[in-house]
């Protein structure tokens, strides 16, 4: 199948640079979705340089902007789906950017936490999730070690 970023339709391209590039999402999740992809046909994070990376988060100011002036949102989710598990369908990494308005939902609180809450867990209370997902102690002193390896 062809990369619908690679090779993005037209109308859908609002933003290009040597690194980046801004598209107009074709599924929506609220007004003025828009997408930052490198150039790079890159389906990890790890395989973008420092470059193409700090493009990408120059690519949401500019996204966020110009959403601004357009439409005036209250509000941004931001976002990257990095793998099969967390939702990634299209193999290109990209960052949503997801414009707010005030009302927009009932209960905007949490904003992208609730990309999860369709897991397996969705009829726990918020509080039983919170506990549930919470980590070990030693799960923590793991991670803490990981971090010291740096
Ligand atoms: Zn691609």
């Amino acid at each position: 199948m062809e990369c619908p970023f690679c090779n993005p339709p037209k109308e859908a391209l609002l933003y290009e640079d040597g690194l980046i590039k801004i598209l107009i999402d074709s599924y929506p999740a609220g007004r003025g979705h828009l997408l930052v992809v490198p150039k790079k046909h890159a389906k990890e994070w790890n395989e973008l340089t420092r470059e193409e990376k700090m493009a990408i988060f120059e690519g949401m100011e500019l996204a966020m902007e110009n959403l601004k002036k357009a439409f005036n949102p209250d509000g941004f989710n931001i976002g990257i789906n990095l793998g099969r598990a967390a939702g990634q369908t299209v193999e290109h990494i990209h960052l949503h950017v997801i414009p707010r308005y005030e009302g927009d939902s009932k209960f905007p609180r949490g904003g992208v936490r609730k990309a999860v809450l369709d897991i397996e867990d969705e009829n726990l209370s918020l509080k039983e999730r919170w506990i549930k997902n919470r980590m070990s102690e030693e799960e923590i002193k793991k991670l803490k070690e990981v971090f010291e390896l740096e």
